[in-house]
């Protein structure tokens, strides 16, 4: 290798990178951060399109909310003072001198002994001060028995109580949920301005995968990580743009990761190992993608290539299934949701206790695939009783969170405290 520049796929000076060196992941992560920084943007897009989308401006009400004073129940706007001595016994009449639909107001005002008759939703009339529930009159004609006496203030909702004109409502960062689209409706606001959400392309790589509904033949297997990072990508809110399928030719390769090229994020899986068909990242390469790593110190996910061209992230994730799918929740899965400004979807880490003893053999980090059982309010992680193998996705289809073991350590005995990151 030359002493200053890498001869190989990134043509970076040395030191920076280099191929053939293994970095661990928090460099991984490290590296994966300082690139990305600074991507994500705004986009303008109509409330319905907004659903947990994160929000990149302050929301200011436009208006007081309620807009006026008005009925809590469906009764008669009246004068507390009037009522106060009302009951069973003692009813206390009052004439009705108008009636308040929702959506009408009344022009006239609420005397001495009258009442308004008045709808749920509808204005408070002038001179009223409280609303008798319906089911503590008796209607006849054009007077209203009153049977109860009510507090003043009783049964409205006021003007601005739940929201005031000019005051702020949600700031920047804030999450759009049913209710604040609801709240947006209310002020009249039918745009907002959002974290953009990334352009996501996924490129599926190899000779010997086959489609969901081909008959398996002999050598061939079927493309299961299309539908992996499909659906990891939906767990992010994202339904991204799923190229054909590459074989394994540099030309096809190239061809199809050219048009990923388009995307915010490209992430292809397979082919990036040192087979004689392994053409991604000599394609990266060609394509102008600029590598920074492509060998991380972690079991599965060792053969993981990170790039960039201009502003699309490029990911060649490995092609085994398990490694595929870790990779892409400890690599691409935080890069994503802060590109979206939704730092609260990365994984959960906790703490919880080893139920019996693991032995994994030195050298890369481990990432297990483990199951969690609660007892005596404790998280407790086993291991499912399958194979841990790189291609075992029963392994992880049966665990619920992952378990690191760094490098150095061999054997961790049960009933010790770990951390792990739920799935
Ligand atoms: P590779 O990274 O191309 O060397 O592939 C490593 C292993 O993962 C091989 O056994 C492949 O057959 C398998 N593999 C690669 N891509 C996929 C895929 N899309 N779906 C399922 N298995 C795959
Ligand atoms: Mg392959």
């Amino acid at each position: 290798m030359d002493k200053l520049v890498c001869p190989c796929i990134c043509g970076r000076v040395k030191g920076y990178f280099q191929r053939g060196k293994m970095i661990d992941i928090v460099k991984a992560k490290e590296i994966i951060d300082r690139e990305s920084e600074g991507l994500c943007e705004m986009d303008e897009v109509s409330i319905v399109d907004s659903l947990s989308c994160v929000l990149f401006h302050d929301i200011y009400a436009t208006t007081d909310l309620p807009p006026y004073d008005r009925s809590a129940m469906d009764g008669y706007a009246v004068r507390s003072e009037d009522i106060e001595k009302a009951s069973e016994e003692m009813p206390i009449i009052l004439n009705i001198i108008d009636m308040v639909q929702t959506g009408k107001v009344s022009e006239k005002e609420v005397g001495n002994r009258e009442a308004i008759k008045i709808m749920t939703g509808g204005k408070i009339p002038a001179g009223a001060d409280t609303v008798v529930m319906k089911e503590f009159t008796e209607e006849e004609g054009d007077i209203v028995k009153v049977y109860k006496g009510v507090a003043k203030g009783r049964n409205i909702c006021y003007r601005g109580e739940d929201i005031k004109e000019g005051g702020i409502v949600f700031k920047k960062g804030f999450k759009v949920t049913p209710a604040v689209i609801a709240l947006c409706a209310s002020l009249g606001i039918s745009r907002l301005r959002v974290y953009r959400k990334p352009k996501v392309a996924i490129l599926t790589i190899g000779d010997e995968l086959l489609d969901i509904d081909e008959e398996l033949k002999d050598g061939k297997i079927r493309d299961s990580n299309k539908y992996a990072l499909i659906s990891q990508l939906n767990e992010c809110g994202i339904y991204p743009i799923i190229l054909e399928r590459a074989e394994d030719r540099f030309e096809d390769i190239y061809k199809k990761v050219n048009e990923g090229l388009n995307s915010d994020f490209l992430l292809t899986s397979g082919g990036v190992s040192v087979g004689d068909f392994d053409f991604v990242k000599k394609v990266f390469k060609e394509v102008g993608i600029k590598i920074f790593f492509d060998k991380v110190a972690i079991k599965p996910g060792k053969p993981t290539v990170f790039g960039k061209k201009d502003k699309t992230i490029v990911f060649g994730l490995p092609g085994n299934p398990v490694a595929t799918m870790i990779t892409f929740y400890e690599f691409v899965r935080p890069v994503i949701m802060r590109f979206m400004g939704r730092e609260d979807l990365c994984l959960k880490e906790t703490e919880a206790i080893l139920d019996e003893d693991i032995t994994v053999e030195p050298g890369r980090m481990k990432i297990l695939r483990v199951k969690t059982i609660k007892r005596d309010n404790q998280i407790f992680v086993s291991i499912p009783p399958t194979h841990q193998g790189s291609a075992n996705l029963l392994s992880l289809a049966l665990s619920d969170a992952l378990l690191k073991i760094p490098g150095d350590k061999s054997e961790i005995k049960k009933g010790t405290k770990v951390k792990i990151q739920l799935l």
